[in-house]
């Protein structure tokens, strides 16, 4: 069992860790652990956290009442809780604002597509929880109809967070999560943003199940023969419409035409 002090010194390094990616700027962002239903420990407001030392991190109870520390808790305690809340099963929860997933959750765009298979079986889909103001009510609220059924969430125009069975769990969540939106960023500029097929989201989505992983899954794409089936050119995500096939069919008679006038 992990004592407090493991647990502060933990938080600590995860705080070093986000901040060293550039997942925070300045003091943003905060970190939580449940110690039991009535206790957790959670990151101080007004701090960086690449530079925190585990004085700082403050006990709170379910209220937000002050137990252990002389620093002030984050203000967004209260999105922590709803995740505590509402899920019995996890023990840490991660907020930061890392630059490709704050940039989905400001355009408003989950990341829900099936574009690989890590994301897939480890992450799920990642939805955007509906815009509130910081410290108040409404992004717990958001917050509150998504945890059951992800891992987690989208702040709308402000951030990420995810929640996870420890501190590690929830802290690696956030990575794939940055890196899944780093990725279809960069897909999406080459117009190549191609999902997987339903038929292997299934495969995987059987693996995840054997696996125990919880979180719904992207569906996938309905083609008959699967991804293959989409030539990989810059414009395999374009449909044609019924007027470009009949351009397309007149150019091509016109030619033919041509071609056997030549001939006879
Ligand atoms: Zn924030």
């Amino acid at each position: 069992m992990n004592s407090e002090i493991n647990l502060k010194n933990h938080i600590c390094e995860i705080g070093k860790k986000l901040y060293d990616k550039g997942f925070v700027a300045a003091n943003d962002g905060n970190i939580s652990i449940r110690l039991h239903d009535h206790e957790f420990l959670i990151t101080p407001t007004g701090v960086s956290k690449g530079s925190m030392t585990p004085e700082m991190i403050i006990k709170i109870d379910e209220n937000g009442t002050v137990l252990e520390g002389n620093y002030k808790p984050s203000s967004e305690m209260k999105m922590h809780f709803a995740v505590y809340e509402n899920r019995h099963d996890v023990q840490a929860c991660v907020h930061v604002h890392p630059p490709f997933s704050t940039a989905f959750a400001i355009a408003g765009i989950p990341l829900d597509q099936a574009i690989m298979p890590e994301s897939v079986v480890f992450l799920g889909t990642i939805p955007v929880a509906e815009y509130g103001t910081p410290s108040t009510n409404e992004i717990p609220n958001a917050v509150k109809r998504y945890v059951q059924n992800h891992q987690g969430v989208l702040l709308e125009n402000h951030g990420a967070l995810t929640w996870g069975k420890d501190l590690d769990h929830a802290y690696y969540l956030m990575e794939s999560l940055e890196f899944t939106a780093k990725i279809n960023w960069i897909a999406k500029q080459l117009n190549g943003d191609r999902e997987l097929s339903q038929k292997h989201v299934e495969t995987l989505v059987r693996m995840k199940t054997q696996m125990g992983i919880k979180g719904e899954s992207p569906k996938g794409v309905i083609t008959p023969e699967g991804i293959h089936a989409q030539k990989f050119s810059p414009s395999a995500n374009r449909s044609l419409s019924e007027e470009d096939l009949d351009l397309i069919a007149e150019k091509v008679t016109k030619n033919l035409l041509g071609e056997l006038r030549k001939l006879f």
